[in-house]
């Protein structure tokens, strides 16, 4: 049962302070029954009802501004607070505060509004973990929308915006980039007689593998859609541009993955391969349209083999 208070008691806390608040939370935590402890904070206050008593804790500059302060008989006692309060110096107030109302919590342990303190801290400071742990989720949602959630490798989209920005930079700086467009052979077959979760993970290990062929920084291997893969390459000229096709070709078929309705056994891809020198003049989709033909041409001409744009061809 909640002990009543000797005296109704309004403890007024004319600050601006952040810790003044932190102040009255203090204060509010520690008197349960709010009918006999009104804390305001901030700003100027009401003269207090009759047989009111009231605490006052005050910045300097505030307490000038309240005109009943000086009333006889209306403040009980007051405080004025130092200009830079600090955490720190609040638990004391509040006991000090607790002394002057004589208010019904006879006595205040210190280390429980430490202990209350602390928590209230952890709470914050769990509240900012939080914003961090909100500010990681965004990037990682970030991170996951140009992921394909298949494969783990960057996604279409992840790959149109880097061909944008390096297309770009190789028009101003006039450096030859090389596109490759790759295709598993039968996977449809492969599909069919193996079941689509193998089907799921041997595009996994492609394009594990090919990520891992590729590693140029400004290089990019992305899931195009469905068993196709897209290499960009930074900085690389026709020469560059058949040895990376190659490596990639041979690299798939090293995997040896078991593939039992292919010719050879195992799952191969093939290769349409462009590259160039941008120009203010040449357009990236014709570029991307380039490497689409020389694959349909790769498939056509015997699948597991790359086919590249003809020297001297824009
Ligand atoms: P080609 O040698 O001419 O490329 O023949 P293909 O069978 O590889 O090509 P096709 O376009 O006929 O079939 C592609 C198949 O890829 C059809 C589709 O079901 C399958 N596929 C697309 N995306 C996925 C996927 O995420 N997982 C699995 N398991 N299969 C997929
Ligand atoms: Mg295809
Ligand atoms: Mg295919």
């Amino acid at each position: 049962m909640i002990q009543q208070p000797s005296r109704i008691c309004r403890v007024v806390l004319l600050s601006d302070q952040p810790a003044a608040a932190l102040f009255g939370l203090s204060l509010r935590m520690t008197a349960d029954d709010q009918l006999w402890l009104k804390v305001q904070v901030g700003g100027e206050s009401n003269p207090p009802a009759p047989g009111e008593v009231v605490v006052v804790v005050a910045d300097a500059g505030m307490e000038a501004r309240v005109p009943w302060i000086e009333q006889d008989g209306l403040v009980a006692s007051r405080l004025v607070l130092p200009n830079q309060l600090r955490e720190t110096d609040v638990p004391p107030l509040v006991e000090w505060v607790l002394s002057i109302g004589r208010l019904h919590v006879e006595k205040v342990s210190l280390r429980r509004l430490v202990d209350r303190f602390e928590e209230r801290i952890k709470r914050d400071s769990g509240r900012v973990r939080m914003a961090d742990l909100l500010q990681e989720a965004n990037n990682r949602l970030q991170e996951q929308s140009v992921r394909d959630g298949l494969t783990g490798i960057p996604n279409r989209r992840r790959f149109e915006e880097h061909f944008d920005f390096l297309w770009g930079r190789a028009v101003g700086d006039g450096i030859p980039i090389t596109l490759i467009l790759s295709d598993i052979d039968f996977f449809k077959k492969l599909n069919d007689s193996l079941g689509h979760q193998a089907g799921d993970r041997c595009l996994q290990e492609v394009a594990h593998k090919l990520a891992t062929l590729v590693d140029g920084e400004d290089d990019l291997v992305a899931r195009y859609g469905g068993e196709e893969f897209v290499i960009l390459l930074w900085d690389a000229d026709r020469k560059k541009a058949k040895e990376v096709a190659d490596i990639l070709l041979h690299g798939v078929s090293d995997l040896a993955i078991a593939h039992p309705d292919h010719p050879s056994g195992i799952v191969t891809i093939s290769l349409g391969v462009t590259c160039a020198v941008p120009s203010l003049t040449s357009s990236a989709e014709d570029f991307l349209h380039q490497a689409d033909e020389l694959l349909y041409l790769a498939k056509s001409s015997g699948r597991n083999r790359w086919e590249i744009i003809p020297e001297g061809k824009p």
